[in-house]
């Protein structure tokens, strides 16, 4: 049997934020040990450089210290021919307030396996066994672990469940797919097909929690049924994090961390579901999705992950794009959402797509490729130059969906084809290849979808939106966002005026020479405040001009700008009463599963 990777970690210092981990390996590569820390964590497309948190490390074996060298930004080693047991330490700091990484302070810690946990080169397939101490300072603090790593039942120190003590992974895959969260958290527990699911909930809140949960078991229950019975995992944990405003989740395995506005939990007596608890419900509906499809159904490009630099591959808008297109269809197949709210949430899609002309220059196939410089850098320009995949490729979720269903008469659908992923590629560990999703389609709906949805996916023209939804029976009209003219920007209030964010192509603030970072503090000889911008146009007509003051580099400009009508990019979706049978039996169907 291979010798296990052991690991401890601990809050050595709270207040410093400052995690203390020790790596022991009892037989170190006689060529020299290499360890080393990944760059991204799955899920977040972004090279992050988690190393650089790494403050201290040593490393010493048979009581010697030894000489660690580093050969680029995360990979450290030892010398050649030490032949003792090898222990690491080092310390990591944690205060990145986020899904992505470690935080910790006297009050809770949390960490991905990702920012604190070396991997010891040659041994990524051995067990790791992982000792969680209590934090040094606060051991009567009463804090308690929530995770969904296992417990290392029948090994010396193994953890009760929510308990500090020993854990273990597999390998070391594995140990880096569940985050942990210590503190004081509040607990609900329920089952979900027979399987125990937790929720965990840190930061001061008013949760109404048997209604939360109340919400989350059908929405659990809905998708395991959809993949088919018995889901993938032995336990699920929800880690949220509530907060004043914020907004945030990463899926793993058997867990998600959500970091969430606290306004946006159900309260106590709270009636009617609120927009931001069913944004809430919508994200804990997406990352559940991911257990199947991108953390088991995967692209090829991810068998295995590679951690030390960019994973690329085109078919992000299928793992994304289809599971954001299931976390709202999947609300209103649990019964969560109204008809009424589920058309309010497509429009919101819809309207993303269409808020810049970046959808005509690149495709959902090249956003997902470009993700780890375009989708997750985004800037000033961004509207004008991406589309996302997530949006985009829910989408064409949508439109293969309708079609696979109008086509087979409703005998098909995209369920089938997420079904035949999990059987082909979730339950084996095969990748989906590059292409796979076209053959797939085709395989389902004829050859003739297969190629229709390669159009969608690699091309960059409108989507037929309209056609689709009229057949099940659901009218998409275009209109203006405001009555009101507008110059083609977006803007942000400042102390000190009114700033544009993102100037659109082909607008008129764009060709008279404004620029995003603009600050505009008069509008025809008017001062400009925050939420009167707005105003002054609106008191205005389309083909009229507005002579506009901006400081740009602390420097004084006059730009004359042309007033545009409002472009009628925003969509209406409305729910036809009146529909033919076949229509009203095919509506049905997909939203009701
Ligand atoms: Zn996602």
């Amino acid at each position: 049997m291979s010798c296990p990777v052991h690991y401890t970690i601990q809050a050595i210092q709270p207040a410093a934020h400052l995690f203390e981990v020790t790596l022991r390996i009892a037989e170190p590569d006689p060529a020299g040990q290499v360890f080393s820390l990944p760059a991204w964590i799955p899920g977040s497309y972004m090279i992050r450089e988690f190393a650089k948190n790494i403050v201290t490390l040593s490393a010493q074996a048979g009581g010697k210290v030894l000489t660690v060298s580093k050969s680029d930004k995360h990979t450290w080693h030892l010398p050649a021919g030490v032949k003792e047991p090898v222990t690491l330490r080092y310390t990591v700091y944690a205060w990145d307030l986020s899904v992505r990484t470690a935080h910790l302070d006297a009050t809770h810690g949390f960490f991905n396996g990702t920012s604190v946990f070396l991997c010891a080169h040659g041994c990524e397939d051995h067990p790791q066994l992982v000792d969680i101490r209590p934090p040094h300072g606060l051991e009567e603090a009463g804090w308690r672990i929530a995770t969904s790593l296992s417990v290392a039942e029948g090994e010396n120190g193994a953890a009760e469940p929510y308990g500090f003590g020993r854990y273990r992974a597999e390998n070391y895959d594995e140990l880096i797919d569940h985050p942990v969260e210590m503190g004081t958290f509040t607990l609900a527990e329920f089952d979900a097909c027979g399987v125990p699911h937790a929720v965990a909930i840190t930061g001061r809140h008013d949760c109404d929690l048997p209604r939360l949960v109340e919400d989350l078991k059908p929405i659990c229950e809905n998708q395991i049924r959809l993949f088919g019975e018995p889901a993938p995992m032995d336990r699920y944990v929800f880690l949220v994090m509530a907060v004043g405003d914020g907004y945030g989740g990463l899926e793993h395995r058997a867990s998600t961390a959500l970091l969430c506005s606290r306004a946006d939990l159900p309260y106590p007596g709270m009636e009617a579901q609120s927009d931001g608890y069913r944004q809430f419900l919508g994200l804990c509906s997406h990352e559940y999705f991911h257990t199947w499809n991108v953390k088991r159904i995967k692209p090829a490009a991810f068998v295995p992950y590679n951690l030390s630099r960019e994973g690329y591959t085109r078919l992000l808008w299928a793992f994304e794009g289809f599971t954001s297109y299931y976390d709202d269809l999947v609300l209103i197949r649990s019964g969560r959402i109204t008809v009424q709210d589920y058309l309010k949430l497509l429009s919101k899609t819809i309207n993303q797509v269409h808020k810049g002309s970046g959808r005509q220059k690149q495709s959902v196939a090249e956003s997902s490729f470009e993700a780890w410089t375009k989708y997750y850098r985004q800037d000033e320009n961004s509207p004008n130059a991406i589309v996302s995949y997530y949006t985009k490729g829910s989408l064409v979720a949508l439109l293969l969906d309708l079609r696979l269903r109008a086509d087979s008469k409703g005998k098909r659908s995209l369920d089938d084809l997420m079904r035949a992923l999990w059987l082909r590629h979730g339950q084996t560990g095969v990748g989906v290849a590059e292409d796979g999703l076209y053959a797939l389609a085709a395989e389902i709906g004829g050859v003739a979808v297969g190629r229709w949805l390669q159009e969608l996916v690699e091309g960059t023209g409108e989507l037929p939106l309209e056609t689709w939804l009229k057949r099940f029976g659901v009218s998409l009209a275009w209109e203006a966002a405001s009555p009101a003219p507008g110059i083609g920007v977006r803007t942000t209030t400042e102390a000190e005026g009114v700033k544009i964010a993102n100037v659109f192509d082909g607008g008129s603030a764009q060709a008279a020479g404004l620029s995003a970072g603009d600050v505009i503090i008069a509008c025809d000889g008017l001062k400009v405040t925050s939420g009167n911008f707005d105003k002054l146009l609106a008191r205005r007509v389309a083909g009229d001009s507005a002579e506009i003051h901006a400081f740009r580099r602390d420097e004084l400009m006059c730009f004359e700008v042309p007033l545009q009508a409002a472009p009628a990019d925003t969509a209406k979706l409305e729910w036809v009463a009146r529909v033919s049978k076949t229509a009203e039996a095919q509506r049905k169907a997909w939203l009701e599963g």
